[in-house]
């Protein structure tokens, strides 16, 4: 005989309105596992950039919300009909824009069973799966990348996150050393901090920086060389105990690093403090045959990377590492009576997010899916490819600006073969190459001049790829070249 609570618990359950939101949820998830396997099956036969009257078709979606349900199946198909098409497709290997990075298998399925779960981590009791997964995969990120054994790391939402994240640390640990203490007094009226970046800092530390009331007008900028990495010799040698120093593994133009072991020590031994911004580049620390490329990283007091963008994990997801637990968990804890927990890692205390997805099941499939030996070959592969893409292009006389050292390609293209590159050249071609749609990269400025930038950070990219694209790149300049208008002006 069962009891009454669970007689009335089991009618609960199989009531028929529980049952058929339930059964309906399995039909749909079913439905939008066919449907994403259909996009995926036709994406080699996508142009890599949604056609314009694709993206013209999104228009169905700019209309007011109506006010009775719609059924969600048919939701569903109006998002794949009219959805699908108008995406970036990215994943076939010959996305090479920004560091976008493609998506490990394990991991996109991963993120559809964890959709189903529909897991909360801000504390452990809310999702003993993903707080076990989640210390599991931020664990062997740390080991991975040759970090300190007992520095604690935490997903976020991407490196900005991760850098606004590991900022807030710094500036409270080094405020809490000269005595003030941010949680008690804020920062009105605390001792200044001095702020010292390399000219080529990423955007995403600036915009960290003064959302930690910490920047612009601050921050000192050290000269770096030709490949955008701080010149050692020019670094302050007078930094003091109330000094943040942020240094980056990989320049998102060169892919250059900071000289790590040549600035870190001092710094710290005169009681600084060093973050680096290593969005994709401190993944060179995984591969036995590139980690000479960061040496001296693991010196520092934390870390920012991306899984999201070179390890090739879906969308967002970011990890933030700070060498001493009590840095992080004194600038990110957060109190109410609810909140109470005897747990060694409640992740709302160690990041800036209090709700969460479960970040590190996807992170926990890559990793395993890959093994150690596959995350140094996803690096290597990326790494080789670059330079077979910088060799193809300089063969044909395009200009490449800088050696790659990782997987980043800065070229730009001049008035003929051989020629440096011309801004208003380099501007078409990209137009031109966009719009072919063999493949996709973006423009940028790098010292002053005009380039295309390649990214070669999905693992999906074959050495096929970059010979088809490099022919695609150079058909497109030599079409531009080729437009009658040009010598008219
Ligand atoms: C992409 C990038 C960032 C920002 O990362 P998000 O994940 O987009 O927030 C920071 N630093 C560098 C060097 C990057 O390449």
């Amino acid at each position: 005989m069962t009891s009454p609570l669970a007689h009335a618990l089991v009618q609960a359950r199989t009531h028929p309105a529980a049952l058929n939101r339930l059964r309906e949820r399995i039909g749909l998830t079913t439905e939008a596992a066919r449907r994403a396997g259909g996009y995926l099956a036709a994406a080699p036969y996508r142009p890599i950039a949604p056609s314009a009257d694709a993206v013209a078709a999104l228009d169905i979606f700019r209309r007011p919300l109506q006010s009775e349900p719609i059924p969600a199946r048919d939701v569903l198909a109006e998002l794949d009909v009219f959805g699908s098409p108008a995406t970036v497709n990215q994943g076939v290997g010959r996305y090479f824009g920004y560091v976008n990075g493609g998506v490990e298998p394990a991991a996109a399925a991963a993120a559809i069973l964890a959709g189903a779960w529909d897991q909360n981590v801000a504390m452990p009791g809310q999702s003993p799966v993903g707080a076990v997964l989640d210390e599991v995969a931020a664990g062997w990120i740390v080991d991975l990348l040759g970090l300190p054994s007992d520095a604690v790391a935490t997903f976020t939402t991407g490196a900005t996150l991760a850098n606004f994240t590991a900022i807030v640390a710094a500036r409270d640990a080094l405020l809490a050393r000269a005595g003030w203490s941010v949680e008690e007094h804020g920062l009105t009226g605390a001792p200044a901090i001095r702020v010292i970046a390399g000219a080529e800092v990423h955007a995403s530390v600036l915009k960290s920086l003064r959302m930690a009331g910490l920047g612009p007008g601050i921050i000192e900028r050290v000269p770096v060389d030709a490949t955008g990495a701080i010149d050692a010799d020019a670094f302050p040698t007078d930094t003091d105990a109330l000094t943040l120093v942020l240094l980056q593994a990989g320049n998102v133009t060169s892919g250059s690093s900071d000289p790590f072991a040549r600035i870190i020590p001092g710094v710290r031994e005169r009681g600084g403090w060093v973050h680096v911004d290593g969005a994709f580049g401190l993944w060179a620390a995984a591969s036995p045959t590139r980690k000479h490329l960061v040496k001296g990283v693991e010196l520092a007091d934390s870390w920012a990377t991306d899984a999201h963008k070179w390890l090739n994990a879906p969308y967002d997801l970011g990890v933030v590492i700070v060498r001493e637990r009590e840095d992080l968990y004194r600038a990110m804890a957060i109190t109410a009576p609810y909140l109470a927990t005897a747990d060694e890692r409640p992740l709302l205390h160690l990041g800036p997010h209090m709700s969460q997805r479960a970040r590190g099941v996807e992170t926990w499939a890559l990793l395993t899916a890959r093994g150690r030996t596959g995350i140094a070959q996803l690096i290597d592969d990326s790494c080789d490819r670059a330079s077979q893409f910088a060799d193809l292009l300089r063969a044909a006389g395009v200009e490449v600006l800088a050696r790659p050292v990782l997987n980043q390609v800065p070229v730009a293209f001049g008035e003929a073969p051989g020629e440096p590159g011309d801004d208003k050249v380099t501007d078409a071609v990209i137009v031109a190459i966009q719009a072919e749609g063999t493949l996709w990269a973006g423009a940028s400025t790098w010292k002053g001049q005009r380039i295309l930038r390649l990214s070669i950070s999905d693992a999906a990219t074959t050495s096929d790829d970059i010979d088809a694209s490099a022919v695609a790149i150079v058909e497109s300049w030599k079409a531009v070249l080729a437009r009658p208008q040009r010598s008219t002006g």
